[in-house]
C-alpha cells in the first residue's frame, strides 16, 4: 500500500498537490509561532488603511495587519476543520458499520438512521446542529461534523458490504471469528485506503463550511479569528479595502483546493471509489445423524430468494468420514450455493430450509438443541469445518500476513498463545507443502503464487481438526500442474487424517480424479448418484453422459469442434414442467415434458440408458 501513495506522489498532479497540502499544513503549524505578535499589533495610527509598503494587504479597524492575520488564522481554520472532519469520519463509520456488528434488527436500525440523515441537505443539518450545540467554535465543529457524518456512514456501509462478499471474510466466518473482531481485523483494513482517501476531500469542504458559519457569526468568536470570522469583517468595506476582503476567502479557497486536489490525485492514482441469512428447519426438532461414520447430512435442503427463485430444490446427501464426494455441474446447477448452504454462508434475502442439515450429529439449523449455544456450533464449525474457496486470491486478506491469518481461528477456538498459534501456522504450512513455511508465514498474501495460496488457503483449514473440507472449484483458477497437486494434497489429507471432502467443480474429470462417488447436478437438483470409478461405464443420465462427452481427450481430433451439450442451462426463475433438461435431451418424449422425474435407483430419468462403454473418458488418471 506503501508503494501505491509513493507512486501516487510521484505523478506531477500528485507531487503539486502534495507539495500544496504540505504547505498549508506547515503554515498552519509555524504561522502563529512565527507571527503572532506582528498580527496583534494594534496600530492607531493607520486603521482601515488600503495596501502599502508596510501592510501589504492593508490593515483592520484597529490598525493590525491583515496579511500577517491571514496567514496566523490558518492555524484556526485548519485545526477546526480537521476536527469537524474527524469527528464526521468517526461517527460515520460507527454508524456505517454498525449493521455488520449489531444484529439483524440494530442493523436495519442503523441503516434506517443513515438513510433518513442522508435525505437531510448538510448545511440545513450544520445549522440545525450549530443552534442545538450553542454559538462558537465548539459548537461549529460538533454541527459541521455531525452534518458530515451521514454520508461517511453510506459510504462505510457501501464499503463494508462490498468486503463482506469477499472469499476471506467467509472463511474467517467459517473460522468462528466474531462479528467485532471481523471488523476490526479484517473488514476496516480493507476500508481504510478510500475512507483516508474521501476523508481528505472532505476536509476540504469541511473547511469551507466552517468558514462559511464563521462567516454568518455562528462559528469562531472574537476575540478568535479565522479566515471565515475574517471575511465576515471585512465585507463591509469590500469596495473600499478589497484586498482586505478578498485575502480571508483566497487562504479558503487555497487550502480547500490542497485538500481537494491531493485527496483527488489520491484517489485516481489508487483507483479508490449484514444481516444473517434466515435458516429455518421444516421439522420442528433436530433429527439425528443416522449413520455413525456420517459426518455431513443433507436432506432435502432448499435455497431460495425472492421472486420467487430456487436454485436449490430439494438436495439430498450424505458424505461419510474419509469419503470424498465430488459435486458436479454446470455453471447455475446450484452445487456451489449447496455448499455455501452447508457452509451457512447464504445471506439475506436467500432462504435455506432442509428436513435435515447436520455436521457431525449437531444440527445445524432450527432451534439449537438444549444445553447448546451459537457459540458452540460456532466453535464445532470452526475447528471441524474447513472451506476452500474458488480464487485462491480473494481467500485470504490482503492486508494480513498468512501466518496471522492462519494463527487466528487457533486463537479463537483453541486458547493457543500468540506464539503457539503461530508455531501452528508454521507447522500446517508445512503439513500443505509450503516451502520454507517459517519465512512465507511472514509474508503477505500478494506474496505467494496462486498454488502455493490455495495450498495454505488448506492449510488455514487443517489449524483444526477438521472433519470435513469443502472445496468449491479450487482449481478452476490454477494451472494445470499446480491444479494436479492441489488435488493430491486433497488426497493425501483425506487418507491420512480420514479427513471428509466434498469437492464442487464444473469439470467432471476432475471429479473424477479423486472423488469416491459423484453427484451429478442440473437445475437445483442431484440427477444422478453413482460410483467415480462407474463414471466411465455406469453413467445412465443424459445429462451425465453429455457432461463425459463433452471431455477431450488424447484422441479427440483437433481439427474438429469439441462436443458440447445443446441449448443452454435451464434459467431457475423459468423452470419449465417436466424434466428440466428436457429442451436439450435427444431421449425426451412427451412424458419428460409433463412430469418431473425423482432421484429413484440413484438416477432421477424417465428414461435411464443401458451401461456403455465411454472410449473418449477414462477414470484411470488414478
Ligand atoms: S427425464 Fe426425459 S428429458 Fe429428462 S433426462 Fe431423462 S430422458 Fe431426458
Amino acid at each position: 500500500m506503501r508503494t501505491r501513495w509513493i507512486a501516487v506522489l510521484r505523478t506531477p498532479v500528485g507531487a503539486g498537490a502534495g507539495l500544496l497540502l504540505l504547505g498549508v499544513l506547515l503554515l498552519a503549524v509555524f504561522a502563529p509561532v512565527l507571527w503572532s505578535h506582528q498580527a496583534n499589533a494594534i496600530d492607531t495610527d493607520h486603521l482601515l488603511q488600503g495596501s502599502s509598503a508596510q501592510h501589504w494587504l492593508g490593515t483592520d479597524n484597529l490598525g493590525r495587519d491583515i496579511f500577517y492575520r491571514v496567514l496566523v488564522a490558518s492555524r484556526t481554520s485548519i485545526l477546526l476543520a480537521l476536527l469537524a472532519t474527524a469527528i464526521a469520519v468517526v461517527t460515520g463509520l460507527a454508524l456505517g458499520s454498525a449493521p455488520a456488528i449489531l444484529g439483524k434488527r440494530g442493523g436495519r436500525a442503523a441503516i434506517a438512521v443513515v438513510n433518513i440523515a442522508v435525505a437531510f441537505p448538510g448545511l440545513l443539518l450544520a445549522l440545525f446542529f450549530a443552534v442545538v450545540f450553542g454559538v462558537g467554535a465548539k459548537g461549529a465543529v460538533l454541527a459541521i461534523g455531525f452534518a458530515g457524518a451521514p454520508s461517511f456512514a453510506r459510504l462505510t456501509q457501501t464499503l463494508v458490504a462490498g468486503v463482506a462478499e469477499r472469499d476471506f471474510i467467509a472463511a474467517a466466518r467459517i473460522a468462528g471469528v466474531g462479528r467485532f473482531r471481523m471488523l476490526v481485523r479484517h473488514i476496516l483494513p480493507n476500508i481504510a485506503e478510500p475512507l483516508v482517501v474521501n476523508a481528505t476531500i472532505g476536509a476540504g469542504g469541511t473547511l469551507l463550511a466552517f468558514a462559511g458559519l464563521s462567516f454568518i457569526g455562528l462559528g469562531v468568536q472574537p476575540p478568535a479569528y479565522d479566515w471565515g470570522r475574517m471575511l465576515g469583517e471585512s465585507l463591509s468595506g469590500i469596495y473600499v479595502h478589497p484586498a482586505a476582503a478578498l485575502a480571508p476567502g483566497v487562504a479558503v479557497v487555497i487550502a480547500g483546493l490542497a485538500f481537494n486536489l491531493f485527496g483527488e490525485a489520491v484517489a485516481k492514482g489508487l483507483g479508490v471509489q449484514v444481516p444473517r441469512a434466515r435458516w429455518t428447519s421444516r421439522t420442528p426438532e433436530a433429527v439425528p445423524a443416522r449413520d455413525s461414520d456420517a459426518v455431513l447430512v443433507v436432506e432435502d435442503l432448499q435455497v431460495s430468494f425472492p421472486g420467487p427463485v430456487t436454485p436449490v430444490r430439494g438436495v439430498s446427501f450424505t458424505i461419510r468420514k474419509g469419503e470424498i464426494v465430488g459435486l458436479v455441474g454446470e455453471s447455475g446447477s446450484g452445487k456451489s450455493l449447496t455448499a455455501l448452504a452447508v457452509a451457512q454462508l447464504i445471506e439475506p434475502p436467500g432462504q435455506v430450509t432442509a428436513a435435515e442439515l447436520s455436521f457431525l450429529g449437531a444440527p445445524l439449523l432450527g432451534r439449537l438443541p438444549v444445553r447448546s449455544t451459537a457459540a458452540t456450533r460456532r466453535r464445532l464449525l470452526g475447528t471441524s469445518f474447513a472451506m476452500v474457496f474458488q480464487d485462491p486470491m480473494t481467500s485470504f486478506n490482503p492486508t494480513k500476513r498468512i501466518g496471522v491469518q492462519l494463527a487466528e481461528g487457533a486463537r479463537e477456538h483453541q486458547g493457543l498463545s500468540r506464539r503457539a498459534a503461530m508455531n501452528r501456522a508454521i507447522d500446517r504450512l508445512r503439513a500443505v507443502r509450503v516451502p520454507a513455511a517459517e519465512r512465507r508465514a511472514h509474508q503477505y498474501p500478494h506474496e505467494f503464487s496462486g498454488g502455493m495460496r490455495q495450498r495454505a488457503m488448506i492449510g488455514m483449514g487443517l489449524m483444526g481438526t477438521p472433519a470435513l473440507i469443502v472445496a468449491d472449484e479450487p482449481t478452476t483458477a490454477l494451472d494445470v500442474t499446480v491444479q494436479r497437486q492441489v488435488l493430491r494434497l486433497l488426497e493425501t489429507i483425506r487418507s491420512e487424517d480420514d479427513v471428509a471432502v466434498l469437492l464442487i467443480s464444473h469439470d467432471i474429470s476432475v471429479v473424477a480424479e479423486i472423488c469416491d462417488r459423484v453427484l451429478v447436478m442440473y437445475a437445483g437438483r442431484v440427477v444422478e448418484d453413482l460410483p467415480a470409478t462407474e463414471l466411465a461405464t455406469g453413467a445412465r443420465h443424459p445429462y451425465t453422459r453429455a457432461l463425459l462427452a463433452a471431455v477431450p481427450d488424447l484422441d479427440t481430433a483437433l481439427d474438429e469442434p469439441l462436443a458440447v451439450i445443446p441449448g443452454r442451462p435451464v434459467d431457475p426463475a423459468r423452470l419449465p414442467d417436466g424434466c428440466a433438461f428436457a429442451a436439450r435431451c435427444s431421449f425426451a418424449s412427451d412424458r419428460c415434458r409433463t412430469e418431473d422425474p425423482v432421484l429413484v435407483d440413484q438416477v432421477a430419468c424417465w428414461h435411464p440408458q443401458a451401461q456403455a462403454e465411454y472410449s473418449s473418458f477414462r477414470t484411470g488418471q488414478r
